[in-house]
C-alpha cells in the first residue's frame, strides 16, 4: 500500500475562528467558515474544497482529452454544488457538475467529453466506497514497550498505543511483519527508511532513538 502523495497534506488550527492553515507540497493557503457559521470567509470552506476538487480533475481530465485529441476547445467551464436528501432509511449526498463550453463544439464531441469526464479519478473515488480512517497520536509513556535495536538505532513499540493503522507493514514489509513474533527487524532496511516509517506511525506507537544517545 502506497499513499497517493508523497507528504500528507498537512492541516492546523489555532484559536483564530475558524481560519485552518493548509500546507501543501509546493504551499499553503488558508479554509475558513463563512460568516454566517461564524468565521470570517478568508477562505474556502470544506464543502467548496471538496466541491473544487472534484470540478478540477474533470477539468484537468477533459483537458488532457481534448489535447490528445487535438480538438480545438479553449474553453471549458463547470459549476458545481451539493445538496443532501433523504432516500429510504439513507441520507445520500447528491454532487452535480454542470459542464459548459463556451464557443462552438460539436455535438458528437460534447457526448463523448461528458462520458470522460465521469471517469475522472475524483469522480471515481466518490462513486466507490470511501473509509475514512482517523486516528489520534499520543506522546508520552506506556506500560509496555519493546525495543529493537540495530547498530545505530532502536525503534521502540508501545503496544498499547498501536492502533493498527496497517500502516508501517504495509509500507516497510521488510522491517515490519505482524506475523512474527520479533515482529521488527531492524536489521531489514536502512536506518534513514525505518526512521521514515517510524515518523509515519500515527498513534505514537512507534519512536526511535540512536544508540549513541
Ligand atoms: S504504524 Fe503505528 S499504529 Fe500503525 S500498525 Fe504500525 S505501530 Fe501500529
Amino acid at each position: 500500500m502506497q499513499y497517493k502523495l508523497e507528504q500528507p497534506v498537512h492541516l492546523s488550527t489555532g484559536t483564530e475562528k475558524y481560519q485552518v492553515t493548509v500546507e501543501w507540497r509546493n504551499g499553503k493557503f488558508i479554509a475558513d467558515e463563512p460568516e454566517v457559521a461564524g468565521g470570517k470567509d478568508t477562505g474556502p470552506d470544506p464543502y467548496t474544497l471538496l466541491l473544487s476538487s472534484l470540478a478540477s480533475c474533470i477539468l484537468v481530465t477533459l483537458r488532457m482529452y481534448i489535447d490528445r485529441k487535438e480538438w480545438t476547445i479553449p474553453q471549458i467551464a463547470v459549476d458545481t454544488n451539493l445538496y443532501a436528501e433523504k432516500i429510504g432509511e439513507k441520507t445520500v449526498t447528491i454532487i452535480d457538475c454542470d459542464i459548459r463550453f463556451p464557443g462552438t463544439v460539436e455535438e458528437e464531441q460534447k457526448t463523448r467529453l461528458l462520458e470522460i469526464a465521469k471517469k475522472c479519478p475524483i469522480s471515481k473515488i466518490l462513486e466507490n466506497d470511501i473509509k475514512v480512517r482517523t486516528f489520534l497520536f499520543r506522546e508520552g509513556e506506556s506500560a509496555k514497550k519493546v525495543n529493537y535495536a540495530n547498530d545505530e538505532i532502536t525503534v521502540v513499540w508501545k503496544p498499547e498505543l498501536c492502533q493498527h493503522s496497517t500502516r508501517c507493514w504495509t509500507q516497510l514489509p521488510e522491517v515490519f511483519d505482524y506475523k512474527k513474533r520479533h515482529w521488527i527487524n531492524p536489521d531489514g532496511a536502512s536506518s534513514e527508511k525505518i526512521i521514515e516509517q517510524v515518523n509515519k506511525c500515527p498513534s505514537g506507537a512507534l519512536s526511535f532513538f540512536y544508540n549513541k544517545e
